[in-house]
């Protein structure tokens, strides 16, 4: 069953899973925030296993430190400060910048 096979089929496989765990993991956060963190781990594993990136569209749902599934408000703080998005973890203080506007850039 722990077949490390890594071909453009698995990789198809592994993206759908990682989308499966983020839809899991926003269900979960109201009731059991825990267990969002745990969907969030193993999503980064799969995508670690199969040398995928996790989709643009759940990459900020994160924290890269702890991995810790980030709800603006809940578990991160949001602010806009000098043209960036500073995204604070609430769990270990980590902090992200990102450019304001960079996700109509992207097409996202
Ligand atoms: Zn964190």
């Amino acid at each position: 069953m722990r077949e490390r096979s890594r071909t453009p089929q698995t990789k198809k496989i592994a993206r759908e899973r990682i989308a499966i765990l983020f839809f899991l993991a926003r269900a979960a956060f109201a009731t059991h925030p825990e267990l969002s963190n745990r969907y969030v781990e193993l999503a980064r594993r799969i995508a670690m296993r199969q040398r995928i990136r996790i989709d643009r569209g759940f990459r900020r749902e994160f924290c890269r430190r702890c991995s810790s599934f980030l709800v603006p408000g809940s578990t991160s703080r949001v602010r806009v400060q000098g043209g960036n998005v500073v995204v604070t973890c609430l769990c270990c203080r980590k902090r992200r910048r990102y450019p304001v506007g960079r996700d109509k850039k992207d097409g996202q």
